[in-house]
């Protein structure tokens, strides 16, 4: 085997063998496509910003209005979440159903996209309804009948990487949603778990090298989600200017009002005003590169 590409674990055979579809078909070869107007894998990088969770219809309107006049294009949030343990209280506890309610509420209201998990199989209709893309987290990279199905519903999809994924494994599963027939995907970045024994910053860390490692050898736009990856919202707009120096095709950001009382992971978002200060040195930072935030 050769070990011509990055990441050492694929070689030219398998870019034919194995990623036919997600491999590149010449140098300049580049996905791109519109969801909503706005086009991905071109010189516009797409922002989507909102809460962890969806938590009441009055804060995802107000956050949507507020990131959408500031210039992104997609609003995150997930009604249907995978949160790390079964107990859950008043606040701490996802809001299914009525949270997609409210998602479709702040798309009437606004007219922003929609980008919001699918864990269930279950539940991919009701929310294919509503959401402009489905994403999937990093917990079901690699569920691979699961995401062949959500795959055939034709929507888009941003397919979040595994935190022990290799780009071979990232890939592959991304190969599973265009072998569906399935063209709009984006792949997201979102932070790689490193040993404990190296973990002295956070816990999970951003792996920016996967952005021109994933580009050097497929067409499709990859985008990074600073505030999984720090999970610490002081490094957010660092990480951020760093992702779009890096290449990244797109940026995802948690953003909530009132931060330290979010109902999920309260130490990542950013609030209002520091989601501003980050848009205006996004545009400079992707005005240096030759790309453009809106
Ligand atoms: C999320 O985006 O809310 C999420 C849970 O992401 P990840 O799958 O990357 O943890
Ligand atoms: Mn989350």
């Amino acid at each position: 085997m050769d070990n011509k590409f990055p990441g050492k674990d694929i070689s030219s055979e398998d870019l034919k063998s194995k990623f036919p579809l997600a491999a590149k078909k010449n140098i300049n070869h580049k996905s791109k496509f519109k969801i909503n107007n706005t086009t991905f894998g071109g010189p516009l990088i797409p922002i989507m910003a909102g809460p962890n969770m969806v938590e009441s219809e009055k804060l995802i309107i107000k956050i949507a209005k507020f990131i959408k006049k500031e210039g992104a294009q997609f609003l995150r949030g997930g009604a249907f979440k995978p949160l790390s343990f079964p107990y859950r209280s008043k606040n701490y506890n996802e809001t299914r159903e009525l949270g997609l309610k409210w998602l479709a509420k702040a798309k009437e209201e606004t007219g922003i996209g929609i980008v919001t998990e699918v864990m269930e199989e279950k539940y991919i209709e009701p929310i294919a309804k509503v959401a402009d893309i489905l994403q999937i987290g990093s917990r079901n990279m690699q569920n691979y009948p699961f995401i062949t199905k959500v795959a055939k519903t034709g929507k888009p999809i941003l397919l979040k990487r595994h935190y022990g994924a290799s780009l071979r494994d990232f890939l592959g599963a991304a190969e599973y949603i265009l072998y569906e027939g399935n063209k709009k995907l984006i792949l997201c970045e979102r932070g790689v778990s490193i040993p404990h024994t190296h973990r002295s910053t956070s816990r999970f860390s951003l792996d920016l090298q996967i952005i021109p490692a994933c580009k050097e050898i497929s067409h499709l736009p990859i985008i990074s989600d600073p505030s999984h990856a720090t999970f610490w919202r002081p490094w957010v707009s660092s990480m951020t200017l760093a992702s779009i120096s890096a290449g990244s095709d797109g940026i995802m950001l948690e953003v909530h009002p009132d931060p330290k009382n979010a109902a999920v992971d309260p130490l990542q978002p950013i609030d209002f005003k520091d989601f501003e200060k980050l848009i205006k040195l996004s545009r400079k930072t992707a005005k240096a590169i030759n790309r453009k935030i809106d």
